[in-house]
């Protein structure tokens, strides 16, 4: 079942928070010089019409990106988000929205590799136009579960690992924790970031709680939520789980969070939390 498309919700204020937890931690492995590589196990279409007939349907991106990218109070910190968003849209209209792969060929170095896939029919040929010309990109249609085995670890050691499934089949909860396991046993060192929403909160709970038992350590939860956990239909809240965080990364998403949440969530319902969930 591909009947996902990210197209319909670019830009809105879970890629808001995936983006920039996914810019920092790049930003952070930039400051060692050895290079690193960057594995997207579900990369999408790469580049999003804001202006499409998809993000027009929904207008998720007005209150998601929309609202903060031009904030001149915004924080330092997000500099290297934004500027991947500028890229895009150098006349300072919004037209365009960088999707997880395209802020990553914005934020590498000519060192680094990346390793993308992409399933869907439709999207995959668009990622893969967009890499033509880029020599550090692989882009390929596979499974991208079976990437955290087949492609780690990296030969230099170092990476990032992005798991961003859209939880269409409820197996994706159970898969998401499996792929992590496999991948971490083979790239202990890695950093692993795990994008999830929160439609019901008891299944968050039961895969942070498959998470746990698979003894992995040093695991960090960040999430930011525009309304109260509900039991009605929709996604309240998004979350990022990172493993082995890079050592500022909780320290700058508590100084991030509060002006996000006020700037995404002017009503000021929901939350914003950094959790170490389980320790070094
Ligand atoms: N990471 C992207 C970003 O931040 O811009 C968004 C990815 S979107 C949430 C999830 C994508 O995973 C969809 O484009 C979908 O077609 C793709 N997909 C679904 N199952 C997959 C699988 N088993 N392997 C690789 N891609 C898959």
């Amino acid at each position: 079942m591909l009947s996902y498309r990210h197209s319909f919700h670019a830009g809105n204020h879970a890629d808001v928070l995936k983006h920039t937890v996914q810019s920092l931690i790049i930003s952070a492995l930039k400051e060692k010089e050895k290079p690193f590589l960057y594995l997207d196990s579900h990369a999408g279409a790469g580049r999003y019409l804001l202006s499409g007939e998809h993000a027009e349907r929904t207008g998720e991106y007005l209150e998601g990106i929309a609202r903060i990218w031009q904030q001149p109070d915004a924080p330092a910190l997000l500099k290297p988000y934004f500027n991947a968003i500028r890229d895009l849209n150098p006349n300072g209209t919004l037209r365009y929205y960088p999707g997880s792969p395209l802020i990553a060929r914005h934020l590498l170095r000519e060192e680094d590799k990346l390793q993308l896939t992409e399933l869907h029919p439709s999207d995959f040929p668009l990622l893969r136009g967009e890499f033509l010309k880029d020599s550090r990109a692989r882009v390929e249609r596979a499974d991208g579960y079976q990437q955290l085995k087949a492609k780690l670890p990296p030969p230099t050691r170092r990476g990032l690992v992005l798991i961003d499934p859209p939880y269409e089949l409820k197996s994706d909860y159970q898969a998401v924790v499996k792929a992590i396991h496999e991948g971490h046993k083979r790239f202990a060192t890695g950093v692993f970031a795990l994008w999830y929403p929160v439609v019901l909160r008891q299944q968050i709970k039961h895969m942070l709680r498959d998470l746990e038992a698979t003894g992995i350590r040093n695991i960090l939860q960040i999430e930011l939520a525009v309304r109260p956990d509900s039991d009605q239909r929709g996604m309240t809240a998004s979350g990022m789980i990172v493993i082995n965080p890079p050592w500022k990364l909780a320290q700058q998403m508590n100084e991030l969070l509060p002006w996000l949440h006020q700037k995404l969530v002017p009503a000021g319902t929901g939350h914003a939390t950094v959790t170490q969930i389980v320790p070094e």
